[in-house]
């Protein structure tokens, strides 16, 4: 195959610069360039030495580039000479080297007799400015997605490793912008954890791009660890990001399919409302690197500076792709730029740059933008097309600050029904999300300095955040001059705003039936207890197992041994549930789901809302509305934490949430004999609690043919009145423990160790 290196050749120029880490792959593009040349002499430098170019082994006598060049110079008229030099930055900074080299460049201008061309390999090194004129850039193309595929195949049969064919395309497009250096160095890190080479192995992948990262100086490599979750409000934004994430984390699939590659987001709004929040979470979501582009470092001194380093940044992030690059505060680059086109040259013409490329790119960097003041932006650029949505993120409403407190009260451990969040959220009007953080940051501070070994006394209460809320000024008040204009500014462009839901007609995510309930996407996953991938619908699940002050709330009894309000309800059977989950439902005027009429004769029916009742055989959970029990296939995949987990790597924890059990479960060796508050231990990926203790949950066995496998002791018929409970207990021990482990209980009877958890279809 002819390269660029070919052409540059017999173009005869003297210097080629090569920016490159894979020394191997180059030398392969040398050997292959130079084959047609029949008399000549290849010889390479290394940092601090010559070495043989086809042993590698290091000459004893030359140890310096200078005194090479020197014995070499006058072969260039006896042979063809090629001098490869790497990785000998600091040589190239030497001007001693830097004369020679354009001595012989323009020696072999002046003479063609003179045949002597040098090769510069360097990763980090720009051109000196005394030989740009000499020199032609060769850049090495990288591997295609097919080509990468094809390397995969090859390395896994030469390492006799297995390939997840299903995966081998997205793995392939995870790799991309990767030398084959890089690649054969990240397959053996997947090979090594995961035995195989699968999707699952992602996370090295991004681990890996960004050490690549790390040497570029314009971008960043951002470290995140935010989830979507942890934004409060922002619906219409956070369900808008989810569904490209879709089409992100499955990128071969969806161009396979016809759909189009997302663009990108521009994100506009107040200051400290979580405009970096959402640029990290998306990360998460679309589970690739985060770049960072920092206008001010992009920015330089000299003609031509700052395009050159634009187009650099642009590069790298094409090269690091599948990625999201985030450019924040975007408006320092453009600013300046009005209608009338008055604006300094470089920013106009950095302007033009960005706007096309994001206009013409194919690649699959999404970019999230985001900007305070957007007064200076020319209209064109707001316009859909270039990002495929702009957002407008205004300071949190009653509703969004509520629930802005509840997060950061729970990521400190400090959550507690007795806080009033309404309260709370009444009186910061005003305030962004940032200095409810402070608000809260501040009362946890004040606690822990209180000088009691009281527990009581140092929960924090809601007059606690009142008090921290008068010494913290809010934003809206400090900034209310400057925010006057940028609510202008806004209303002028008839932004979407970012906190109101768009119905497309898939679903209506976004804020669950109550505080406690989590969403949680669906997904296709094979259950441990089955040979064959299964799909979960999403649906909205409760965080906590049933707890005896929701079960006396809507039963008005209480059944359970170890008694306390925010400890799990046990001892009620499994019909029990049910008639409670059918309560809850009426509570909050949605149809109940179980049809309980035949209960004495043990038959059940379940209510669709299509109006017909069917058996539980053949029902459809997708189309009922009200609160349920989770099937078993449902509960497997939130408690080893869905989608989230997928994407971490984390979803064969033998536990709900981690390895370790005295993390996150109260087991006979933690519990003390007894039932404990739920939400007390740590939470698993979805943030739900005890998945994996303090009571078993009953579940609903779902069809007779989710129990044909050969792993399973029982195969369900009508007659068997047993019913599935997962997840552990107080009393169970460690022996028995994992989140695959089964167990069966008659649906009549009640024990002091089965509770349960309540779901929801979305
Ligand atoms: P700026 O324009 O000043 O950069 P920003 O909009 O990017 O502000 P962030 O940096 O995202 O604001 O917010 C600062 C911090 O405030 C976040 O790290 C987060 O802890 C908190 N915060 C802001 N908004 C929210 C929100 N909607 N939900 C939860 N936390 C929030």
């Amino acid at each position: 195959m002819e390269t660029n290196l070919s052409k540059y050749l017999r173009a005869r120029r003297p210097i080629i610069w090569v920016h490159s880490g894979d020394y191997k792959e180059v030398d392969t593009i040398v050997t292959e360039a130079t084959k047609e040349y029949k008399n000549k002499a290849i010889f390479e430098y290394r940092a601090f030495g010559a070495v043989n170019f086809e042993t590698k082994v290091k000459s004893d006598e030359i140890v310096d580039l200078y005194s090479f060049f020197n014995i070499l110079f006058s072969e260039g008229v006896k042979t063809n000479v090629f001098l490869i030099i790497k990785n000998a930055e600091e040589e190239m900074k030497d001007a001693r080297n830097i004369a020679l080299i354009k001595k012989i460049a323009e020696t072999r201008y002046s003479n063609s007799d003179y045949n002597f061309t040098v090769i510069v390999v360097t990763e980090i090194e720009t051109v000196p400015k005394d030989l740009e004129k000499f020199t032609s850039i060769l850049d090495i193309p990288n591997m295609t997605k097919e080509e990468i595929e094809k390397y995969i195949w090859n390395f896994a049969k030469e390492n006799k490793v297995n390939v997840d064919k299903k995966d081998v395309g997205e793995v392939a497009i995870s790799l991309k912008g990767l030398t084959k250096l890089e690649i054969d160095h990240v397959l053996n890190m997947i090979i090594e954890s995961k035995n195989n080479i699968s999707i699952s192995g992602r996370d090295i992948i991004i681990r890996e791009k960004g050490q690549i990262i790390k040497k570029s100086s314009i971008l960043e490599i951002i470290d995140f660890k935010e989830k979507i979750e942890e934004i409060g409000g922002l619906e219409g934004l956070k369900e808008w990001l989810s569904s490209k994430a879709q089409v992100f984390r499955r990128l071969d699939e969806a161009k396979k399919f016809g759909v189009d590659t997302p663009k990108g987001v521009l994100l506009v709004g107040m200051p400290g409302c979580g405009k970096s929040l959402a640029a990290k979470a998306s990360a998460r979501l679309f589970n690739v690197p985060l770049l960072r582009l920092d206008i001010g470092r992009l920015l330089g001194k000299y003609v031509g500076e700052s395009e050159h380093n634009m187009r650099v940044a642009l590069k790298t992030a094409e090269s690091i792709s599948p990625c999201i690059l985030w450019i924040d505060e975007i408006e320092k680059a453009f600013a300046g730029i009005d209608q009338n086109g008055g604006a300094s040259d470089i920013t106009k013409r950095l302007f033009g740059q960005f706007l096309t490329w994001l206009q013409e790119k194919e690649n699959t960097v999404f970019v999230v933008a985001t900007a305070n003041d957007i007064t200076a932006f020319p209209p064109e650029f707001l316009r859909k097309g270039r990002f495929d949505e702009v957002f407008f993120i205004d300071f949190p409403n009653e509703e969004e600050r509520e629930r802005i407190f509840e997060i950061h009260l729970e990521k400190r451990g400090k959550m507690s029904d007795d806080i009033n969040l309404k309260e709370l959220a009444e009186e910061t009007e005003g305030y962004c999300g940032a200095d409810i953080e402070e608000i809260v940051k501040n009362a946890v501070e004040n606690k822990f300095i209180l000088e009691t070994e009281n527990e009581e006394e140092k929960k924090i209460t809601t007059n606690n955040l009142l008090e921290a809320t008068k010494s913290i000024d809010s934003l809206s008040n400090i900034l209310s001059d400057k925010i006057d204009i940028l609510k202008k500014s806004y209303k002028k462009f008839k932004i979407k705003s970012a906190s109101q839901k768009i119905k497309n007609g898939k679903r209506i995510a976004g804020k669950p039936t109550f505080k406690d309930m989590v969403i949680v996407n669906g997904g296709k996953y094979t259950p441990s207890f089955f040979n064959e991938e299964r799909e979960v619908y999403d649906l909205e699940v409760c965080k906590y197992q049933t707890t005896q002050d929701m079960w006396m709330e809507v039963m008005k009894n209480n059944p359970s041994g170890f008694k306390g309000g925010r400890r799990p309800v046990e001892n009620v059977s499994w019909w029990d549930t049910l008639e409670f989950c059918n309560k809850l439902s009426e509570k909050y005027g949605l149809k109940p789901v179980y049809d309980l009429s035949q209960k004495n004769k043990g038959m059940l029916k379940i209510n669709q809302l299509n109006g017909k009742t069917e058996y539980p055989g053949i029902a459809d959970f997708k189309k009922t509305e009200g609160f349920r029990l989770p099937t078993e296939v449902e509960w497997e995949w939130f408690a080893r934490g869905g989608e989230v987990a997928m994407q971490d790597g984390t979803f064969n924890y033998t536990h709900s949430g981690s390895n370790n059990i005295t993390e996150v479960a109260w087991y006979s060796g933690t519990s003390n004999k007894c039932t404990h508050d739920v939400g007390t231990k740590k939470q698993n990926q979805l943030g739900l609690y005890d998945c994996c203790g303090n009571v078993w949950e009953w579940c609903y066995d779902t069809t007779n043919s989710d129990y044909i496998s050969n792993k399973m002791p029982y195969i369900y018929d009508e007659t068997d009145n047993t019913r599935r409970v997962r997840g552990g207990s107080w009393i169970t021990s460690q022996r028995n423990y994992s989140i695959f482990k089964q167990s069966r209980a008659d649906a009549l009877k009640n024990y002091n160790f089965y509770g349960f958890r309540i779901v929801r279809t979305i």
